[in-house]
This record gives structure tokens, sequence and C-alpha cells, in this order.
């Protein structure tokens, strides 16, 4: 049985003020949704601030990138040992939007897959194609393919240590969703690639989407067999928003 992971990524948005109040919200609604684990993904700055606020409570916090490097002359870079000195639980990797602005390659996630599971960090592995892959009919060759070049760097054991997102490019941040069914389908391949490594693992692992997840469409795409929750941006903002996603995947549990 695999838990339904609710997670917030904040991208580049909040304050010290600002987040102070969202998580403190998101605390408070967390009892009711018991049969999901929470997570914020916040920017590297605040770490600290998460820790401080949800040490203790049922919401865990995570980072939105990490250095494919342990340590050294990397300026800007943050290594993983430092995100788990702020016990981060959880770091994206790959997402469309360091991929497209940060010319990140699926070699270079991998390696940050890698560096996050070495320093006991879950990474979730963002995948998905843009609006001309899916119409060329490329989704499937794309996104497994971005998914295969992290497999291939992991040991057969560390597969059931991850979570992969799947987000398509046309869906993120632009109000138009994945119907469920056209999810459904991305997430059973991404599983049955998963199981050619470790048979056993595929069915521990989450497989969560992402792209304009909302309350009216969460119910939906969570009662899908293969999707494990979701990855939200804009809604994740909202404590009421984010909450009622929860809420969507409590009432399916
Ligand atoms: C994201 O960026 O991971 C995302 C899914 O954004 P949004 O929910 O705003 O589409």
């Amino acid at each position: 049985m695999r838990r339904t992971l609710v997670a917030g990524n904040w991208k580049m948005n909040g304050s010290l003020s600002g987040n102070a109040a969202l998580m403190g919200a998101i605390k408070v609604g967390a009892g009711a949704v018991s049969a999901c684990d929470l997570l914020v993904c916040a920017p590297s700055p605040y770490l600290p601030q998460c820790r401080l606020e949800l040490a203790g409570s049922a919401v865990a916090w995570g980072a939105q990138d990490v250095s494919e490097h342990e340590s050294g002359a990397y300026t800007g870079d943050v290594a993983a040992a430092m995100l788990r000195e702020f016990d981060c639980s959880y770091v994206i990797v790959g997402h469309s939007e360091r991929r497209a602005y940060q010319g990140e390659s699926s070699a270079a996630v991998a390696k940050k897959a890698l560096r996050a599971l070495q320093a006991g960090i879950t990474p979730i592995i963002c995948v998905g194609e843009t609006l001309a892959e899916r119409q060329a009919a490329r989704t499937d060759a794309i996104v497994g393919q971005q998914l295969d070049v992290v497999l291939q760097a992991l040991d057969s054991a560390d597969v059931a240590r991850i979570v992969v997102a799947y987000e398509p490019l046309w869906a993120i941040g632009t109000g138009i969703t994945a119907t469920p069914k056209m999810a459904q389908t991305v997430h059973e391949m991404l599983r049955a690639r998963i199981a050619a490594k470790n048979a056993e693992a595929a069915q521990q692992v989450r497989i969560i989407y992402g792209g304009s997840m909302k309350p009216d469409n969460a119910g939906q795409l969570l009662a899908m067999p293969d999707i494990d929750g979701g990855l939200i941006g804009g809604a994740s903002l909202k404590a009421e928003d984010f909450l009622a996603i929860a809420q969507a995947a409590q009432a399916l549990a």
C-alpha cells in the first residue's frame, strides 16, 4: 500500500512572515489528513525556518534542488549534506523549470538523485513532455528516457527509495491539467520502466502527478490506481487549497 504524498513546490516564492502563516495553517489542518504524507519544498534560505516551524509536526520539508557535486568550488550550489543538516527529507530534482532555464540534462538529474540518496534524502525525480512532444506522440519516449537515465545510475536497491513526479510541461502553471486517464497512462508506463529495474520496488515507489493540480481536480486524479499523490505549485501557496487537495486524498484512503 502506497501512502499518498501531497507535496508543495513553493518555487521562488515566500517570505519569513508569509511562510510562518502558511506553515502554521498547514500544521493545523494536517491532523485531519492523517492518511497522506504532507511535504513542503521551500527555497533553500527558508529551510532553517521550515525546521523550526515543522519539526515534530506531521509535515515534512524539503528543498527544490541539490548540487550534483559533493562539496567544493561550486558557487551558488547547495550540497546534499547541507540539506541533511537541516533535516530535509526530500529534494526535487530535474524540475522542468531547471531543465529549461538552467539547462539541466537527465544525466545531471541522475547525479543529483544519487547525491540525495547518499545523504539519506528522498529525491523527487521530475519528468515530463512538452506540448509539441505530446502532439507528436513522443510522450512515452521522452518521459521514459528521462526516467531511464536516472534508473540506470541507481543501484537496484535504491530504486525503492525514490519518488517520481510526472509533470507534463504544458500543464505546469497553465491551469490546464492532464485528464486523469492521460496521467494514469503515463504513470503506468513509468511504473513498468521501474519494474524492469526492480519489480518489487516498482510496487512501492510513489509516482505523483504535477501540473495545475487544484482542489477541484485532485480527487479524480488521485483516484487513478497509479497516481500516488501530487506535486503542487500554485495551489501549495494557499494553505486552504493545499489542505483541500490533501483532504481529497484522505477521502479516497
Ligand atoms: C510545479 O511546478 O511543480 C507545478 C506542478 O506547478 P503548478 O501546480 O502551479 O502547475
